[in-house]
């Protein structure tokens, strides 16, 4: 359950925000909506251009299935109701990205009607925010104006890639919970594969709506600020609307509905136009295009072809792996994490789960963090920290052998077995051996020993510690453990 947030203006009144995102999410296709030119990242500017994306006359748009799907399964990873109708709108504009005039969008009969997403709040909250639609609809090209002194370029490689946007509902009340929206939404999208949610790459922007209301009043006049490209980026463009909308109303103005862009150097947004209505792009469908009409055979195999996602992941981790509630959230909360996580699993028995997860969680993530590399990039591969896992948990590696054998898996990308037998890492429980060590250790620390033996309990480790480091590190800590109580008692 989530609690209300109110904002207070330095008058001290209480005020509400009200917040709703569409998100445009690059669908993961090789090539675009309408044409087969390429949609790959970084090429030299329009080299991925086709007669259709430059719009030549005559040119006929063909939709591409493969766009579609990935819109359906997406509508369908958000429990959304799909339409088995849609169709293509014209949204006409001129603007020197754009050469056909026009943007194909779907406005009055999108592809996926309503949805949902559960976000996670800090304390373990949850709450629901709901999705109004998903419409597929056309990229438009990039304007450049800093490669010339006098002139603007064009570069039409983004113009007609397939994207989708996701409507929220205005569900949320704070830059938290739109920011908690946003990775949930970019991890769904993820895990299904339709978008690859690289906000740097432009892969997921979103137009960031808000608006404040006094306590208990009706919806405010909402801005809307364009193109917003992280998630910190969207929570810091919500934190100043919601703080410059409570001080022009405190002090009488209103606010006017209008189109504004965040500057990432201030950190405050800016005024661009003032907001258009929806017929000023006189929208109207399509006459290139049928309507899309999907069979239940197309339907069944998009719903079949899911994998899990991570709220119900998280879940069995939870229950069927009895993994921590935290080690559940943080190895589901992105797909590639989790998919490394199981490829270790796959190589383990059933009982080491939780055993994998800490590593996963603690020396893999800091080593990780350290080296400045995503899972992907991991030096050391699933198989390699499996066996890990094994010889820790089968007791030829203490806690801290594992870790120095850890140390030289990253630096020498070598197997553990091999590091262990070429190394003589191996723990020993040779009862013998640490015996004979203990001996000495007593037999070296007589004052230490004395004040043991008068009452001073807390020197047992001591006693450990001396026996490790005389071994090297290479007992095994338990047997340590017993035989000292025995030569101490
Ligand atoms: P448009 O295309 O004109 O921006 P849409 O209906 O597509 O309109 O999108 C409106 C977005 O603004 C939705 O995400 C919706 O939740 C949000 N929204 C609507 N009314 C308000 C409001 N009063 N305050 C904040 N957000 C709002
Ligand atoms: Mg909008």
């Amino acid at each position: 359950m989530a609690t209300d947030t109110y904002f207070k203006s330095p008058d001290g009144e209480l005020w509400e925000a009200v917040i709703g995102l569409e998100v445009h999410a690059q669908i993961t296709s090789h090539t675009k909506l309408f044409s087969g030119a390429a949609t790959e990242f970084g090429a030299e500017p329009n080299s991925q251009v086709s007669l259709i994306d430059a719009a030549m006359p005559g040119m006929l748009p063909v939709p591409n299935e493969e766009c579609l799907r990935q819109a359906v399964r997406t509508g369908m990873a958000l429990n959304a109701r799909i339409n088995p109708w849609s169709r293509f709108d014209r949204k006409n504009y001129f603007y020197a990205d754009l050469p056909q005039g026009y943007q194909i969008s779907q406005l009055y009969h999108p592809i996926v009607g309503e949805g949902a997403i559960e976000v996670d709040l800090e304390g373990g909250a949850t709450k629901t925010i709901g999705v109004e639609r998903i419409h597929v609809e056309q990229d438009a090209g990039k304007l450049m104006h800093d490669q010339h002194p006098n002139s603007s370029y064009v570069d039409l490689n983004r113009s007609g890639v397939a994207l989708m946007e996701i409507v929220s509902r205005p569900d949320m009340r704070s830059p938290e919970e739109a920011g908690a929206y946003v990775r949930k939404l970019r991890a769904i999208l993820r895990y299904v594969g339709s978008c690859d949610g690289n906000m740097e790459q432009g892969s997921m922007r979103a137009d960031v709506n808000v608006s404040v209301r006094r306590r208990g009043d009706p919806l405010g006049t909402r801005t809307e600020t364009k193109n917003v490209n992280s998630v910190r980026f969207i929570m810091a463009t919500i934190h100043h609307e919601i703080f410059r909308q409570i001080e022009v109303l405190e002090n009488g103005g209103r606010v006017v509905q209008e189109t504004r862009l965040f500057d990432p150097d201030k950190g405050v947004t800016r005024a661009l136009r003032s907001k258009e209505d929806a017929h000023d792009y006189r929208y109207f469908p399509d006459p290139d295009l049928l309507p899309v009409e999907l069979s239940d055979a197309f339907l069944e195999e998009c719903r079949a072809s899911l994998p899990e996602l991570p709220d119900a992941k998280r879940q069995r981790y939870e229950q069927a792996l009895g993994l921590t509630p935290y080690n559940a959230g943080v190895l589901t909360a992105d797909v590639t994490t989790a998919r490394w996580f199981e490829e270790v699993l796959a190589r383990l028995a059933p009982d080491q789960a939780q055993r994998a997860a800490n590593w996963v969680t603690s020396e893999l993530f800091g080593a990780l963090n350290r080296l400045g590399k995503d899972i992907e990039n991991s030096p050391v591969s699933p198989a390699q920290a499996a066996e890990l896992i094994r010889l820790t948990a089968d007791g030829t590696l203490s806690g801290t052998l594992a870790k120095q054998v850890f140390e030289i898996m990253l630096e020498t990308g070598d197997d553990p077995a091999r590091i262990v037998e070429e190394r003589g890492l191996k723990q020993t429980s040779d009862t013998d051996a640490i015996k004979a060590v203990i001996a000495e250790v007593l037999a070296n620390n007589p004052g230490q020993l004395e004040q043991y033996r008068g009452g001073k309990e807390a020197l047992f480790g001591f006693f450990v510690g001396q026996t490790m480091k005389a071994m090297q590190g290479k007992a095994n800590p338990a047997v340590v453990n017993e035989l000292l109580k025995k030569a101490l008692g």
